[in-house]
């Protein structure tokens, strides 16, 4: 191959995944009303469109100038005070697509859950019909107070809000307790899954992720370089979608995404048991499966307990063929129940790599194979991939992209499998 055939035009630019949202965060007056700046930060960060109402108490905490600053759009007026030209809390709400209140206080707690108007975040809230987000933070004893508790269940009970935390760990005081704010991050998670399409709901999907690493003995091991981005963006997305999802991930250094479960093994061998066991031996454990892990194809025929000397000159490792995971599973389904998507990763040009992915669509009898090329695919955070599926429209060829939205087009297509065929 030659080099100029791996070079291609730039990923393009990362759509922030709440592009085109419009979130109304409400900051009431505790200490961690500074973390609200971080929340804004993150959503901004995503592409929302950030509008900030911030509570009297709030205003002693922290700033408009900050929350204007971050947002680029100046932080509402309150009730009272003079807003001419500016939106009142009717039109703001009519356009919010998720109402956030962070920090929020046991007092807001207590006055949205009266249905108060008597400030612009009460009025607000009573205006919206989006949904609404409540993030607690406050001392433990006000939290587990039996009023704070009787409030939140209202709110909790009434639909549409949905609470975020309070967490366990150190408050202000010095003191342990819950009632610490969850982290900004976990809060961008929740807004994600919240404001996500949904597509997914109630399907149970399993992905499979990273390398698998063969001992040969407590030393040393045979692995590739695969780092389990695309098999962990998948997992991510399909947990912002709805899907409840099973990440079996061989070793790697990522995070697990918000709302995964995370199953970690080491071997081949070690990832075959742990597919089995969440597809169940029927396979009704699943509704789908997602082979992005890189299988090792071999493993020493016998790991040695003790490491191996350099005594030989020369050293022969014998490898037995693992166990094709994808195939197996392949093989014991019957159609068209669960979904079977599979990867093919190869060094050929990119008619090669094609056809291999329709002699693996074959042979495993998977419904999907996203074929890519090794060289640009391995340890890197975008990819460009072809999706050949084994029914019409059976090819889409060569997408370039980052691997979060290389996971929503994968997701999207089997999104339409799940859909009912009318
Ligand atoms: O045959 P090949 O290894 O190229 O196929 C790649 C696909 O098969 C990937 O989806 C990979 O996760 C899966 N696979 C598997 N078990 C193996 C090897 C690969 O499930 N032992």
């Amino acid at each position: 191959m030659s080099p100029s055939s791996l070079q291609h035009e730039p990923p393009p630019k990362r759509l922030g995944r709440l592009q085109g949202r419009t979130i109304t965060l409400c900051v009431t007056g505790s200490i961690a009303a500074y973390k609200a700046a971080l929340v804004a930060r993150l959503l901004v960060k995503e592409g929302a469109s950030v509008h900030v109402l911030l509570s009297d108490a709030a205003r002693h905490f922290v700033g408009p100038m900050t929350f204007t600053g971050i947002t680029g759009n100046p932080v509402h007026p309150g009730m009272f005070e003079s807003n001419a030209g500016g939106e009142s809390h009717v039109q703001l709400a009519a356009r919010t697509d998720l109402l956030l209140i962070v920090p929020a206080t046991a007092d807001v707690i207590a006055r949205v859950a009266g249905g108060r108007a008597d400030d612009a975040i009460g009025a607000t809230v009573l205006c919206s019909r989006c949904p609404i987000m409540i993030v607690p933070a406050m001392h433990p004893n006000m939290w587990s107070h039996p009023a704070t508790q009787r409030n939140m269940k209202l709110l909790e009970d009434s639909l549409r809000v949905e609470r975020v935390g309070p967490v366990h760990g150190e408050v202000a005081s010095g003191e342990s307790g819950e009632g610490r704010m969850a982290d900004p991050e976990q809060v961008l998670a929740r807004v994600l899954r919240c404001l996500s399409r949904g597509d997914l709901h109630g399907k149970h999907i399993v992905v499979t992720a990273g390398p698998t690493v063969e001992d040969i003995d407590p030393v040393r091991f045979i692995a590739n370089r695969s780092s389990g981005k695309m098999g962990f963006a998948l997992a991510e997305r399909a947990a912002l979608r709805g899907a409840q999802v099973t990440l079996i991930a061989g070793p790697v250094s990522l995070t697990t995404p918000f709302n995964v479960n995370r199953i970690d093994v080491r071997s081949a061998v070690g990832m075959r048991n742990a597919v089995w066991q969440a597809m169940r031996p029927d396979l009704s454990g699943a509704d789908a499966l997602i082979m992005a892990a890189a299988v090792a194809d071999y493993r020493p025929t016998e790991t040695r307990a003790t490491k191996v000397k350099k005594d030989a000159k020369t050293f022969t490792l014998e490898l037995t063929r693992n166990p094709d995971i994808l195939a197996e599973i392949g093989s014991a389904r019957v159609r068209p129940d669960p979904l079977l998507v599979g990867f093919a990763l190869e060094t050929g040009t990119d008619d090669e790599v094609l056809s291999y992915a329709h002699r693996k669509l074959e042979e495993k009898r998977v419904d999907l194979v996203v074929a890519n090329r090794a060289q640009e695919s391995l340890d890197r955070d975008d990819n460009r991939v072809a999706l050949v599926a084994a029914v019409a429209p059976s090819i889409d060829l060569w997408i370039h992209s980052s691997k979060a939205e290389l996971a929503e087009r994968i997701l999207d297509w089997m999104a339409k499998c799940f859909a009912p065929q009318i």
